[in-house]
């Protein structure tokens, strides 16, 4: 059985209701993702289970970086930049079509928080924590190889820069690719189910009641071990457990916006991390056809499904643009995308938002239940493997089982394996004659393709042979078709948002094609007409509303 396709749903909620797991996890981020690869790669039986799509809380809508966090740096957090800094280049190796290795530009100023020397030592002391070598060690350039690199930089201000390397990736699929992974050792994966209860044995979780939300089917799933995964959600799902004792500590949202604008409109040559007046530091990161511009960092208390952006947030980041690279004078009108997340911290008394530790912490509760909050995209193998080694501890008082250690520094993940960049490189050439070749499409498709998919890139190059029309309309339906059979995307919006990130940095792709993705969703799902027509009301909100900012 294929576990990965939606087609199979039945199948799944069967497996899911009559087998005995061993660990269920709550969430399909990129913690209970990891969490999952981690577990069944032990030889655990894992079953997960998310309320909407995978990736569709916090885990979609982050910077997109797997990186050191030099901020953190500044914050004295040596322990945090080390950890993340090594577990960079690890996810790279598992990965590199997917955590690929980018240099960051830090240009300085007049008036500016960092001077040459104080950046040169940070950027150091980063490199070093990090256990970066050779040639990728930060270097610090001059005002004029600063605006080499950067032409677009404000040259009346800028009086040099520090050059270094980070990782870039797409957080979605990253996280896609380590449940998919997950899926390959065994794991049973399920999205558009909520867990609304625990179940209970002599007092101790013994497993979770969920409500698979399409099928509208309750249905339980017994497990020894529960862990929650829910980012955001964490609290709520720990009040579920009633039996537990008054909450400690409690989970404080940050929320952080990014805006998305045509990338002839802000052409950066390369990705830039640059001071604000008002202390902190954004990105901006050249992606496809468009550059995007982030973050913020504000206290969030409202509902936590549908988060608003206002036109202040915006314009904070148009200003600190426009400030940075006068000439690209970008206004509101510009921005053609945009997302909202919420970072799962965990509260400090005292402290602002940006203030607040990233680092991640494991609560237990009185009846068992294990939950995991806090942490970062970037060291999201290394949590799991936290949180595994603890259950795997309570395995072996309980069960008297002793599990295997963490393998996960070993698992290619879906879409691999490569051996490094330059496998990667090639590939992407090999792709580029193929598409060039038959549907005289070059190598922004191919670049594109691998990054997104890896080596499946090719099972959807030959599916594109079965749909009709121009080549861009074939690539985009067989590439749903994938998402539909192969990645369990249930919505449209599950595709041309976390699947394919078009909703973000090819949005004009969806104008275009999505009738025809529609159509071919509704023939995969045998939909009706009305369910055809609420999908189609869903991805035209979702086209407008990235594009709609509230009043403050
Ligand atoms: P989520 O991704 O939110 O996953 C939790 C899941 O649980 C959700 O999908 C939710 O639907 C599900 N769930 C909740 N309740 C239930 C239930 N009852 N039943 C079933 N499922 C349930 N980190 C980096 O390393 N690099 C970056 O560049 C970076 N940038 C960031 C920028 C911003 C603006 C933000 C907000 C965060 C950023 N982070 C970054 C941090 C990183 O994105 C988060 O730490 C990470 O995505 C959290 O993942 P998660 O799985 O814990 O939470």
């Amino acid at each position: 059985m294929n576990l990965l396709s939606s087609l199979q749903r039945p199948s799944i909620i069967n497996r899911l209701s009559d087998e005995d797991f061993d660990l269920v996890i709550i969430g399909g981020g990129i913690t209970g993702a990891g969490i999952a690869l981690d577990a069944v790669s032990r030889g655990l039986k894992t079953a997960l289970i998310e309320k909407s799509d995978f990736a569709s809380g916090t885990s979609s809508k982050s910077t997109k970086l797997i990186h050191g966090g030099l901020r953190y740096l500044k914050q004295l957090n040596v322990n945090l930049v080390r950890e993340v800094g090594k577990e960079r280049a690890i996810v790279h190796r598992l990965a590199p079509h997917l955590v690929t290795a980018e240099k960051m530009l830090l240009p300085l100023f007049t008036g500016g928080t960092y001077g040459p020397m104080s950046t040169s030592a940070g950027l150091w002391m980063y490199d070093f924590l990090a256990g970066v070598k050779g040639k990728d060690r930060r270097k610090m350039l001059n005002r004029q190889e600063t605006l080499d690199k950067e032409p677009l930089l404000r040259s009346d201000k800028v009086i040099g820069g520090g050059y270094y390397a980070e990782y870039r990736t797409d957080d979605a699929r990253l996280t896609i690719e380590n449940i998919k992974t997950s899926a390959r050792f065994g794991a049973v994966c399920l999205n558009y189910a909520e867990v609304f209860q625990f179940l209970y044995e002599n007092g101790k979780i013994a497993g979770v009641k969920c409500l698979a939300t399409p099928e509208n089917m309750a249905f339980d799933i017994k497990a020894k071990y529960v862990i929650n995964a829910g980012g955001p959600w964490v609290d709520q799902l720990r009040g579920l457990d009633k039996q537990q004792e008054p909450q400690g500590k409690q989970i404080f949202l940050s929320k952080g916006i990014h805006i998305v604008v045509p990338r002839h409109k802000l052409p950066l040559m390369q990705s830039a991390y640059f001071d604000v007046s008002d202390g902190r530091m954004i990105f901006a990161i050249p992606r496809q056809q468009t550059t995007y511009i982030g973050t913020t960092d504000t206290p969030y208390t409202g509902q936590l499904q549908q988060i608003p952006i206002t036109k202040t947030e915006v314009r904070y980041l148009l200003d600190a643009a426009n400030f940075m690279f006068p000439s690209a004078a970008l206004s509101l009108e510009d921005v053609e995308s945009s997302w909202a997340g919420l970072r799962p911290l965990i509260y400090e008394e005292g402290k602002s938002a940006s203030e607040m530790s990233r680092k991640d912490e494991i609560f237990v509760s009185r009846t068992g239940l294990i939950s995991m909050a806090g942490g970062k995209l970037t060291g999201y193998r290394k949590m799991a493997e936290k949180v595994l080694n603890q259950v795997a501890r309570q395995f072996k008082e309980q069960q008297g089982v002793t599990l295997p250690k963490c393998q996960t520094d070993k698992i290619s993940l879906c879409g691999g394996p490569f051996k490094d960049e330059l496998e990667v490189a090639a590939f992407i050439g090999e792709l580029s004659e193929l598409l060039q070749n038959k549907y005289a499409l070059g190598r922004q498709e191919a670049v594109y393709l691998t990054a997104n998919y890896g080596r499946q890139a090719l099972v959807i190059l030959e599916k594109m042979d079965d749909f009709e029309g121009q080549a861009q309309q074939k690539l985009i339906r067989a590439e749903a078709w994938w998402a539909v059979h192969h990645e369990l995307a249930f919505q449209p919006l599950d595709f041309f948002n976390r699947r394919s990130g078009r909703l973000f940095f090819y949005r004009k792709s969806i104008g275009e094609f999505a009738p025809l993705v529609l159509q071919d969703f509704a023939a995969y799902l045998s939909w009706d007409e009305e369910t055809l027509g609420r999908a189609s009301q869903s991805v035209e909100r979702a086209f407008r509303e990235v594009i709609s900012f509230v009043e403050p």
